[in-house]
């Protein structure tokens, strides 16, 4: 039995016959750019999501890009964020000539730790500090209401990083709508994934979506007029197609990723493997189920002899790696970098069986017994 991270291919061939519909029609259409389908899609999401505006792109990473730049966030400004994510949270500051402020984060939920971002502020001021970038990470929302209370007593902007958590909530308002901008992924493996690259920013203030429309768009409102530089970031009109298809089945799938997350932590409870603690503050959409383990080369050998993926997210903090390490010498977050030893993330995805996770479960404990 091979058991994959992800499984695309079992959901595309359950939606297959709405899939393809949709994606014929689109052909048909020709509408490729800014067409019927990214209009709807962003109605729908934004509908989904609880907020006034969604505004497509072309992937995450320019997301989190064009919502930087729309808040204003430039040269020598700082932006605080978390060191244990996918690079393209910094990446995203770096663009824009801003500095990333690395904060240590939670052990138990892997998400930055707002305690350690007052104690930052309070030992080095905000006078450079302009935004927050918290990240959902694996589908449980970042301890919002702690975050939100610094950024209005700092006058600092929050961009969400909901790449791990669409459809995820805390204290039941959606990861997303906190701030000025929630920024979404739809790359493949993503929970709502497209058939390429995607991406959404969600806001509710409708400047801020002018705005961004205006970016993703050569900086132009109207079709040959260019009021700022912009680029060329946009959502094709296929992929918003399969997504809307994707999105109305968002909640089960959702679901049965919470379910499968929990028959394994039920599975792995007393055996020396640390299921991923939920902090009881919303639905984790389980982008990833992680858990802690200090036999973690042994598992993933045991596991790889059965056929069987698993992945470390992540192994090296951002401040670790080589394009920012010259910038942080010297600066220790012991959190992330203890936990970046000790993390395993498990095949996790709507379709999994669990005849599966019995299987996957089974095999990590040949090696813990
Ligand atoms: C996937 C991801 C991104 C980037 O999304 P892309 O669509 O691949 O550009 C950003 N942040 C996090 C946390 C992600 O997981």
């Amino acid at each position: 039995m091979q058991i994959p991270m992800v499984d695309l291919k079992r959901q595309y061939h359950e939606i297959k016959s709405e899939i393809d519909e949709a994606v014929l029609n689109a052909l048909e259409a020709t509408q490729f750019i800014l067409g019927p389908n990214v209009q709807r899609f962003e109605e729908e999401a934004a509908a989904f999501l609880g907020v006034k505006h969604a505004v497509s792109l072309a992937n995450g990473t320019e997301a989190l890009h064009l919502a930087l730049l729309a808040s204003g966030i430039g040269k020598g400004d700082e932006v605080i964020t978390t060191p244990f994510t996918f690079i393209a949270t910094a990446e995203a500051i770096s663009y824009v000539g801003a500095k990333p402020v690395f904060v240590d984060i939670d052990p138990r939920t892997f998400n930055i730790d707002p305690k350690k971002m007052e104690e930052y502020i309070v030992a080095h001021g905000v006078s450079r500090m302009k935004a927050i970038i918290p990240v959902h990470l694996y589908g449980q929302a970042a301890d919002m209401d702690p975050i939100m209370a610094i950024a209005k007593k700092h006058k600092l902007k929050v961009i969400e990083d909901c790449a791990q958590s669409f459809g995820g909530d805390y204290k039941g308002k959606m990861t997303g709508s906190f701030g000025e901008f929630g920024c979404y992924s739809f790359f493949p493996s993503k929970n709502l994934g497209c058939y390429g690259d995607g991406g959404m920013v969600t806001t509710n203030d409708p400047e801020l979506a002018e705005k961004v429309k205006m970016l993703r768009n050569h900086g132009s409102k109207v079709r040959y007029y260019h009021s700022v530089i912009g680029y060329n970031s946009r959502l094709d009109e296929i992929q918003a197609a399969i997504l809307r298809v994707k999105l109305k089945r968002m909640k089960r799938f959702n679901e049965l990723r919470n379910r499968n997350a929990h028959l394994y932590s039920k599975m792995l409870e007393g055996t020396g493997v640390t299921p991923p603690f939920e902090d009881g503050n919303g639905m984790h959409v389980y982008h990833q189920y992680t858990v802690k383990t200090s036999s973690r080369d042994r598992i993933i050998e045991a596991l790889a002899k059965e056929g069987i993926a698993s992945a470390i997210y992540y192994p090296v903090p951002l401040h670790k790696q080589d394009v920012y390490k010259k910038d942080y010498q010297g600066l220790s977050l012991p959190i992330t970098e203890k936990v970046s030893q000790e993390v395993l993330s498990l095949p996790i995805f709507p379709e999994l069986t669990e005849e599966e996770i019995k299987k996957v479960v089974s095999t990590i404990l040949t090696v813990l017994g």
